[in-house]
């Protein structure tokens, strides 16, 4: 029986569907709940936001703060974008959750839509697999990495080489390809199998390549080790460092995918064909959406019943993906980041390059990082209080990730904030 009537759901067990009443709370509740009830690894700003809209994020006392963080890149649509709320809306309705027993409507279209994205960077054929966040993806490449050489090709090379500085999220084996010792400290024994080279540094990596090393795992540009941009050529190489070994070029685009360095791939802008490359924070533009691309012959590693997860390719989260992809084209986003981010990076050169304490500014579309010398984290406090969110990248680099639909007056309301912010905790006159 349906429960519709004209239209409209019913409760279930009858009566009219209301949102359920649950009980407010104060900023300083929140803080004291969070206190008392979340384990303490995270250091929450005491702001609780409520709302939001396009680049800015709305605080229960209705302040309006400039959102450059975007939810660490994963807010590349903004906050409240209309048409992917009208779509969330209109999927909530219908379907959520259904498993990866059936198809939705929804998945092989988006794997269609990411895998040809895939074709037009590089020429080449690809398969998508869905999963639900970075690490997953990171996940999903080892696995795939390390099963395609044990039963596609037939002699298993377990050894997986990263660098030091990467990212690669905070599960076992992306923890363990995480090359920083702040993340793995006490979570000891890692996985087997990995040893950590250095960024950029194409010697570094070939002198750990044996036969027992099946994969590179790597960010094309690292973010959470401070924007750090690869140097010339770099890439070219290890391409063919890994091509002359057989060994599998795994590219983590977790945060740089999605046109978030003005190219849809940041790989693109290196002029390489990576075996596999994994996407997730702004896939879902907010939704946990994670998706690795291989190419063909690596990808038909993961047979059935192979690899899986429950949440992954679900309805509303592939509902999400398309939306934001479809959203990207209509609006021309890739272009339009490269556009306002090449013009972000000229506004920090022009505020901060003279200034005492910049160390060096840098960045790749819209994203982009001033190193300076000092407490980065004051400083980011600081512009809270003006009005800015910015992250923290590395040990020294004030990190700038915003929506991808930014305009150049928020550049400007941006780096204006960041400079007053910067110059009274780094350079108090
Ligand atoms: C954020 C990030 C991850 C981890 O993503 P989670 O969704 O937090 O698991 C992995 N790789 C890169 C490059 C990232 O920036």
């Amino acid at each position: 029986m349906d429960t519709r009537v004209n239209g409209q759901r019913q409760g279930h067990l009858g009566g009219q569907p209301a949102a359920i009443d649950l009980p407010r709370h104060t900023t300083a509740e929140i803080a004291a709940l969070a206190d008392r009830f979340l384990t303490p690894n995270y250091r929450n700003a005491p702001i609780v936001f409520v709302d939001g809209d396009g680049p800015w994020g709305i605080t229960l006392e209705g302040e309006r703060l400039l959102d450059f963080s975007a939810g660490v890149a994963v807010n590349g649509l903004g906050h409240n974008h209309p048409d992917l709320v009208a779509a969330l809306q209109d999927q909530t309705q219908k379907l959520i959750h259904q498993s990866n027993y059936w198809h939705n409507a929804h998945a092989a279209p988006l794997a269609q839509a990411l895998c040809q994205q895939f074709t037009r960077a590089t020429g080449q054929p690809a398969r998508a697999f869905f999963c639900n966040s970075g690490a997953e993806g990171t996940e999903a490449t080892v696995k795939m990495a390390r099963r395609y050489h044990a039963k596609v090709l037939g002699k298993p090379r377990p050894g997986v080489i990263t660098v030091h500085g990467s990212f690669h999220g905070r599960t076992y084996a992306a923890m363990t390809a995480t090359a920083q010792a702040k993340y793995q400290d006490g979570f000891e024994p890692l996985v087997p199998g990995f040893r950590y080279g250095e960024f950029g540094d194409l010697a570094s990596i070939a002198a750990l390549m044996d036969e027992t090393v099946g994969a590179v795992l790597i960010e094309v540009v690292q973010g959470e080790g401070g924007v750090a941009v690869p140097p010339p050529g770099f890439f070219k190489e290890l391409r063919k460092l890994c091509d002359e070994r057989g060994v599998l070029l795994c590219l983590d685009e977790v945060q740089t995918g999605l046109g978030r360095t003005g190219t849809f791939f940041a790989f693109e802008q290196e002029g390489i064909t990576p075996d596999i490359v994994w996407l997730a924070k702004a896939l879902g533009g907010g939704i946990p959406v994670g998706a690795v691309l291989a190419r063909e012959p690596v990808a038909n590693a993961l047979v059935a019943g192979s690899h899986a997860t429950t949440f992954g390719a679900n309805a509303l989260a592939m509902r999400a993906g398309r939306t934001v992809l479809a959203i990207f084209e209509r609006d021309g986003l890739v272009a339009h980041t490269a556009d306002v981010g090449a013009y972000l990076l000229q506004q920090l050169h022009a505020a901060f390059d003279a200034r005492p304490y910049t160390l060096d500014v840098r960045g790749r579309g819209l994203m982009c990082g001033v190193a300076v010398n000092g407490d980065p984290k004051k400083v980011v406090d600081s512009a809270r209080d003006r009005g800015l969110l910015l992250s923290v990248a590395g040990t020294n680099v004030l990190r700038l990730t915003p929506p991808l639909i930014v305009t150049r007056e928020h550049c400007d309301l941006a780096v204006a904030r960041l400079r007053a912010a910067a110059d009274a905790i780094l350079a108090p006159s």
